[in-house]
């Protein structure tokens, strides 16, 4: 396993080609508009050598039976599932932000079950390739992107019919030694401080979309790959100070990218999917529960420090009514509703046929559906009891200016049992964890609600619970497909 300092040290033998603001960035750990994503996801490997979270970021591999980081593991029981969502609000907590490392943790485990699947009917041998990639990735601890959304164009059309083929990462040529691919993929969380990424392709195929499906792994700076930084909400604040964007070690968000891959070739032994299309659904809708059963904890770490943030605002501010309390505790309820869904999923995760254990995938969709909902309504009480300050604050340079600080310190005052610096700071960290960036990444990131709005009604066999309801309503015509079970045991 890599401790903090080799893993920030690790992504020094690394030359991805990052454009960020008009400029090419010459390293990812020293710009420091990137540094803070390095430090976040530094996290997940500093906590693996922390005895006290041993249990939690740490697991025996299956392949090799030596101590691995977690975030390299397939599952192996329910009892991981569960370690899993613990271990992601354990972080969020510490790190008040995304820690980047879930989205390559869940693309490795959907392929692990697709590649096993893939090869039962078509007789292929993706399932070992990958489990000697997986190997190679727990020997050397590395950090992988989750590589699933293309830019997806027209979202009415198919990849085939897009008026540009590039729209969706697919295969422009097949050769002895491997394939050649070409497209893009957006959205891409920790991608310019991971070491490689996991490719998989994002919605259902057809035969007309063969060269579509396709998975396998480069590394982030393969020739060929161009990665374009992101813009977050008040991102230039990093070359300001460290009050004013609230979380100045680890920010907000991951650091999400464009990746460009120009003709990238991928020798055949890194290459898991080659064209069997008809796997494509099977394989979003694994990683996406998996993804979905993510929200429910790293998102209650990041409640946990916005109901804190809130609470100790109100107590700055001086306000000890009832109301407050009651606003916290309808925080709390969305936060734990939230963390139940995904210990749900977790503790009602079954074997398959692979050998790893996989989520509920009905229970899964619950946590990210409410994740779209609570988070904005955690964060729009948090604003309620934190006051308008939060928006019209002035700067952090004006703060540390003698001619103007007596005036902050003067008219920013409240509780006196508390410091004018304080109740900024507090002010600062609740406006960027609840606004723009950071709300949309909970709307949007693992699927926009509609998704599994779909998967829920799917998952949920409406004509048994048409069924429940005829039989005490003594209504006949009770078909046998009425009576099919589905209630989770
Ligand atoms: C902060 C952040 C981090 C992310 N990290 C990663 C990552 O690390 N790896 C990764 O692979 N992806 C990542 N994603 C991508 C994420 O999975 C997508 O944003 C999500 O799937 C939605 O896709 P989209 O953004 O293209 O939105 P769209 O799909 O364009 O959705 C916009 C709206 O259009 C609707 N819509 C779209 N298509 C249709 C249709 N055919 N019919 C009807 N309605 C439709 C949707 O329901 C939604 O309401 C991340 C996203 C965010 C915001």
């Amino acid at each position: 396993m890599m401790n903090k300092e080799q893993y920030i040290e690790s992504l020094r033998q690394y030359k991805p080609i990052v454009y960020l603001n008009g400029r090419l960035v010459e390293s990812v750990v020293d710009d420091p508009m990137t540094r803070p994503h390095v430090n976040s996801a530094a996290v997940t490997y500093e906590l693996a050598f922390d005895p006290m979270y041993e249990e939690l970021m740490t697991t025996t591999s299956h392949l090799t039976g030596k101590k691995i980081n977690r975030f390299t593991s397939v599952h192996q029981s329910t009892d991981d599932l569960v370690k899993k969502v613990k271990m992601l609000r354990m972080i969020g907590q510490k790190t008040g932000t995304c820690f980047q490392r879930c989205v390559g943790f869940d693309a490795m485990n959907s392929t692990f079950i697709t590649t096993f699947n893939i090869d039962r009917e078509c007789g292929t041998d993706y399932h070992e390739r990958f489990k000697k990639y997986l190997e190679y990735v727990q020997e050397n601890d590395l950090m992988i992107a989750g590589s699933m959304t293309d830019p997806k164009g027209d979202r009415s059309k198919k990849p085939s019919a897009q008026a540009d083929p590039d729209l969706f990462v697919h295969i422009v040529e097949r050769r002895e030694d491997g394939i050649v691919i070409r497209g893009a993929k957006a959205h891409q969380t920790g991608m310019i401080n991971s070491h490689e990424m996991l490719i998989l392709p994002t919605t259902n195929l057809g035969e007309e979309d063969q060269d579509y499906a396709v998975a396998c792994a480069i590394r982030v700076d393969a020739p060929g790959v161009v990665h374009l930084f992101g813009r977050q909400t008040n991102d230039n604040r990093r070359l300001d100070g460290d009050i004013d964007t609230g979380n100045s070690e680890y920010a907000i968000v991951g650091g999400e990218t464009l990746t460009v891959l120009n003709d990238v070739f991928v020798p055949w032994d890194r290459v898991f999917m080659c064209g069997e299309y008809k796997f494509a659904q099977e394989y979003v809708s694994t990683f996406a529960a998996y993804h979905r059963q993510n929200y429910g904890g790293c998102k209650v770490g990041l409640a946990d420090v916005i109901i804190g943030s809130a609470a100790a605002m109100a107590e700055y501010n001086g306000v000890k009514a009832s109301h407050v309390r009651d606003k916290i505790t309808e925080m709390i309820n969305m936060a734990e509703t939230m963390y139940n869904c995904s210990l749900g999923c977790s503790c009602q995760g079954t074997k398959t046929e692979a050998g790893s254990y996989y989520v509920n995938t009905l229970l899964a969709n619950t946590v990210k559906l409410n994740c779209t909902r609570y988070m904005y309504e955690i964060s729009r009480l948090a604003h309620d009891i934190a006051g308008g300050f939060i928006a019209t604050l002035p700067y952090e340079a004006d703060y540390r200016n003698p001619e103007t600080k007596g005036y902050i310190d003067k008219y920013f005052s409240a509780n006196p049992d508390f410091s004018t610096e304080e109740r900024i700071r507090m002010g600062r960290l609740l406006e960027n964890m609840t606004g723009g960036t950071a709300l949309a990444e909970s709307m949007h990131g693992a699927g926009s609600p509609e998704a599994m709005k779909i998967m829920l009604y799917r998952e949920s066999n409406i004509d048994h619970k048409k069924a429940l309801a005829k039989k005490l309503a003594k209504i006949d015509k009770i078909t046998k497909k009425d009576e099919e079970k589905d209630y989770v045991e």
